[in-house]
């Protein structure tokens, strides 16, 4: 009887060993896949503004000597696409730090600090209004440096997607603190918001506008909730606006 039930567990072990080599399998196709769609997405991207660069250069040489005026159009283009090329490479390389183990330092942090300090430079570069509401002064257990990036990826969409005023406001949840940024922009159509998260997806009205722009930011926003362990959550009408929340748990060290 015994020897049976041995050889029945056997086949057990061995059948959970394949479903494991199976999904293992599975998976590093799956990371596979995504890594090869990147790196073809990547190169398609960045293929664009060459493609510009390369146009306008040659324009150049053509007529640029008799014309003063292709020579202002031609520069200003060959400066902004590569404004926009070295925008996505730092993007890309944010993207690749993050898939590295990220080090994070989860210490008490002032909220209101976090985000004076993505604001004031917003404010002052932009003229833009930004507004900051809050009660008072919020604290949390988190790494600082990542919310400010986090932050500031939001912060930017929102002076770039509409014109009026912007709000940051801050509250107080259970468990840690909420950061809402909210403008009253052009909104968002409510099929892209599902993937507004996935590499280089822009919404198609905004691909071709000189507002810049990769379609990586909010990716990038995306792998920093999950490394702070926060919550990212879009709701957004088309001529309305759009209001993100950010939701900063309590994280300490060693609950990593
Ligand atoms: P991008 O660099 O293009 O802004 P993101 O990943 O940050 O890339 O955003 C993806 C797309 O989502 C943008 O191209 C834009 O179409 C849309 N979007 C993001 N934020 C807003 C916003 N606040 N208002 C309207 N559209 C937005």
């Amino acid at each position: 009887f015994e020897k049976i039930n041995e050889n029945v567990d056997g086949k057990d072990e061995l059948a959970q060993m394949e479903r494991t080599y199976n999904e293992m399998m599975e998976e590093l196709e799956q990371n596979y896949n995504k890594q090869e769609q990147f790196v073809s997405n990547a190169s398609h991207e960045l293929k664009t503004p060459l493609t510009v660069i390369e146009s306008y250069a040659s324009l150049l040489i053509r007529r640029g000597l008799e014309n003063r005026e292709v020579v202002d159009e031609a520069l200003a283009a060959i400066l902004s696409e590569t404004g926009r090329m070295k925008e996505m490479i730092t993007q890309m390389l944010d993207l690749a730090k993050s898939n590295e183990a990220q080090a994070f330092e989860f210490v008490d942090t002032n909220v209101n600090q976090l985000v004076e300090d993505v604001v004031k430079p917003l404010r002052q570069a932009y003229g833009r209004d930004i507004q900051i509401e809050a009660d008072e002064q919020y604290y949390v257990e988190t790494d600082g440096k990542y919310v400010k990036q986090l932050l500031f990826i939001l912060l930017d969409n929102a002076r770039k997607y509409s014109d009026g005023e912007i709000v940051a406001s801050i509250n107080d949840q259970s468990n840690g603190v909420e950061v809402t940024v909210k403008d009253y922009g052009k909104g968002i159509p409510k099929e892209d918001i599902p993937h507004l998260f996935d590499r280089f997806y822009r919404v198609d009205s905004d691909r071709s506008r000189k507002t810049g722009g990769t379609g990586l930011g909010l990716s990038i926003a995306k792998e920093i909730a999950d490394g702070l362990g926060a919550n990212l959550s879009i709701e957004s009408v088309v001529g309305m606006g759009t209001c993100i929340r950010v939701f900063i748990p309590n994280k300490r060290e060693d609950s990593q």
